[in-house]
């Protein structure tokens, strides 16, 4: 017999089938034996019978999370006992053979079958093994996916080419303290902390690029939001009149994401009270503006239109109450908060780039490059950077390249958002932050 799916176990009703999975619980009742039977598609409930000798004395052996192989007939159970909360609530498996495949050597550390699974952060990371076999762990990584697969596809629909470019750098080019140091052979190198550079290489030559990739950052924040690994999706397209089309790119980018989240994961949402509204077109503002309101409705003064993280969450609150919007735009960063390649705007205290908030945190950083060589290199130089170190990123201008722009997204963020998960660490299989290297 060949194994199916769980969850295909309602159009079998009335033959017999073969199943394979873990057991999240067994519960004896009188002489009858259930087991919640999970596999990577659902759950289902399995009966065992006394009359089945056999049958009986293996599943009177079994424990949680077991790996067993199950064959029987999938019957209909009568009304009353139906699980309307399980899609297949409605049948279940009277066991007819059954085979323990996989047992664990020790207890569990924790009861993965709790549906609430409140545990603190440190113990669902330190047992991250064990605890992501709880469903409602795992929907965090469904949602993932479809965040993951939903990037791809509309990145490809808008005609840009997936590349991937490298993350061992030989020289910290950005500039910044944020770069992890690593041993390569008898050199130093860096692990790259933003694709910029080569997705720039890339839209000299492909228009369009984007690009799903690592990214390494040696901050030693302790925050909600910061890890020091994570998956940046980043975009960079060139033959632009303007950083607005960089914006409406990343607005159609994020609806498509999140109605794709919506269509495809709805009982992963539903496990967090998660809902994701209609979209709406995302406000755009002037960040000097958004000092203004924040100063004017919430009382809360910004130095220097440095815009901190109480101050992107009170701006989204803003965005929702007047715009209905869970996403808003904040454009025209002053210069000298911004990378030296960004460009100038018309007044040359700011610059043509935007940060996007969601739901009170900035989920992506992007704008219009410098594409002229020569404002490049006063720029450089401008900021008392030396162009010698810069003399690989500046060939790409050197040979005449259009003018672009992009951005970066992070991965995890959005994810967080989307199920109000208390740490971005809760998004990741396994996160590296300061204190963490392991598991
Ligand atoms: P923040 O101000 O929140 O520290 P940033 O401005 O330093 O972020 P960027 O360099 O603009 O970050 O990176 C682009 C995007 O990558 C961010 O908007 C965010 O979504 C994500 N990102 C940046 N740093 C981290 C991090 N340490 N952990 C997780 N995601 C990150
Ligand atoms: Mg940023």
């Amino acid at each position: 017999m060949t194994r199916i799916l769980i969850s295909e176990t309602p159009n079998f009703v009335g033959k017999i089938i073969e199943i394979a999975g873990w057991v999240s619980v067994r519960r004896d009742h009188g002489k009858l034996i259930f087991i919640d039977l999970r596999d990577r598609s659902g759950m289902v409930q399995a009966v065992v019978i006394p009359d089945k000798e056999e049958v009986y004395k293996i599943a009177k052996d079994i424990r949680s999370e077991y790996a067993v192989k199950v064959a029987g007939l999938v019957k209909e159970r009568p009304g009353k006992s139906a699980n309307e909360k399980l899609a297949t609530g409605k049948v279940e498996i009277e066991v007819e053979e059954m085979e323990i495949i996989a047992r664990p050597e020790e207890e569990l550390p924790v009861d993965v079958s709790d549906p609430e699974f409140n545990l603190n952060l440190e113990t669902l990371l330190d047992y991250r093994i064990v605890t992501l076999r709880n469903e409602k762990v795992q929907a965090i990584f469904k949602i993932y996916a479809q965040v993951l697969e939903a990037y791809s596809e509309v990145m490809r629909e808008r005609g840009f080419l997936e590349i991937k470019t490298p993350k061992i750098l030989s020289s910290a080019t950005e500039g910044g303290a944020n770069f992890f140091k690593i041993k390569y052979f008898n050199q130093e190198a860096f692990l790259a902390q933003s694709p910029q550079f080569y997705k720039q290489a890339g839209v000299s030559v492909f228009e369009r690029v984007f690009e799903v990739g690592s990214v390494f950052r040696a901050e030693p924040h302790f925050t909600s939001r910061h890890v020091n690994e994570y998956i940046g999706l980043d975009a960079e397209m060139a033959f632009i009149s303007g950083f607005a089309e960089v914006m409406d790119e990343l607005e159609k980018t994020m609806q498509y994401i999140l109605e794709s989240v919506a269509k495809n994961c709805r009982s992963e949402l539903e496990k967090y009270g998660a809902e994701i509204p209609t979209f709406v077109p995302i406000p755009r503002i002037k960040l000097t503006e958004a000092v203004e309101i924040l100063s004017n409705e919430y009382g809360k003064k910004i130095e220097n239109l440095d815009i901190d993280s109480e101050g992107e969450k009170l701006i989204s609150q803003w965005a929702k109450k007047e715009h209905n919007s869970d996403f808003v735009f904040l454009t025209h960063y002053p210069y000298n908060l911004r990378p030296f390649y960004s460009m100038p705007s018309a007044d040359p205290e700011y610059t043509e780039t935007f940060d996007l908030i969601y739901r009170g945190v900035e989920i992506a950083s992007g704008g219009q490059r410098i594409n002229n060589y020569q404002e490049l290199l006063k720029n450089i130089k401008k900021r008392k950077m030396k162009p010698e170190q810069f003399k690989d990123y500046l060939d790409i201008f050197k040979y005449g390249i259009p003018p672009h722009g992009g951005w970066g997204l992070g991965s995890e963020r959005i994810v967080q958002k989307i199920l109000g998960l208390g740490s971005i660490k809760e998004a990741i299989l396994f996160p590296r932050d300061v204190k963490r290297l392991t598991p």
